[in-house]
């Protein structure tokens, strides 16, 4: 394949952060945006922490109708706020295409593990030039991933970063299994970034940092990691979030898990 792809952004403050081609891009922020105090203190401690890149979601894809959906519009506009308190680029989840009216804002667009093979939506997305981070399907193959990105691909933008999140298997010890030579595997095979969200992988906190580590180690050119400032009363995904103090000691232990050619 050609050469890796590496893709930069500019976030709030106009410095440019890279994802790919032998940067580790560190996404760091809560599930979802739940109300100002909490983006904008998550985002300052992350940014502290080093992590490059703010994560929230405001259109939430959760499995019953009934659980909190998101903040929506007004989760947005939350997020904007933290990149303009700490310029870090925001990533978020887009679940319809008509939402990209409102993305302007976004830095990098995050299409989920539900919607990998929604292969309208990744068409729409091949006609704008916005970097997306495209997730694994929670049953898809190593070559559907390839395949939904050849879909964005075919429209012409080739700003994508695959995402390893943990697939479904027998075993429900953890919430996916994470399936880590799928990045050594990506990698190989394509030139685009591969990054992993043990957060997802292994649905449980404790199991975070060591999977974060290994991932690293297996090559991965970036993570995404969930980061909550009080995960017992967080409004999704509380019980696979690190505190900001556990995100900070993870990201001091990294840099040496970084994998040698
Ligand atoms: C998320 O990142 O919060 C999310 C919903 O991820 P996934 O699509 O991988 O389940
Ligand atoms: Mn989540």
């Amino acid at each position: 394949h050609p050469e890796d792809t590496r893709i930069t952004v500019y976030g709030g403050d106009g410095q440019p952060r890279s994802v790919g081609a032998g940067t580790l891009a560190v996404i760091a922020g809560p599930c979802s945006v739940e109300n100002r105090e909490q983006i904008v203190s998550v985002a300052r401690k992350i940014q502290q922490a080093g992590a490059g890149f703010l994560r929230g979601g405001a259109f939430k894809p959760r499995t019953s109708p009934y659980s909190f959906q998101g903040l929506g519009c007004e989760g947005l506009d939350l997020l904007m706020e933290a990149k303009r308190e700490t310029g870090l680029p925001v990533v978020t989840e887009l679940m319809a295409i008509h939402q990209l009216e409102v993305f302007d804002g976004v830095d990098i667009i995050q299409i989920g593990a539900r919607n990998m093979q929604n292969f309208t939506l990744l068409r729409e997305l091949g006609r704008c030039r916005k970097p997306v981070l495209l997730k694994r399907g929670l049953a898809s193959t190593v070559s559907e991933l390839l395949m939904a990105a050849e879909y964005i691909m075919a429209g012409g933008n080739e700003n994508i970063i695959l995402c390893e999140r943990g697939i479904r298997s027998f075993d429900n010890y953890t919430r996916n299994t994470l399936d880590l030579s799928a990045v050594p595997f990506l990698k190989k095979k394509s030139h685009l970034p591969v990054i992993v969200d043990p957060s997802h992988g292994t649905g449980i906190n404790w199991l975070v940092p060591a999977m974060a580590k290994a991932a690293v180690a297996a090559g991965a050119d970036g993570l995404i990691i969930e980061v909550h400032n009080d995960p017992e009363n967080a409004l999704s995904d509380g019980e696979q979030s690190l505190t900001p103090e556990e995100f900070s000691s993870l990201m001091d232990s990294i840099g040496k898990y970084a994998a040698m050619e």
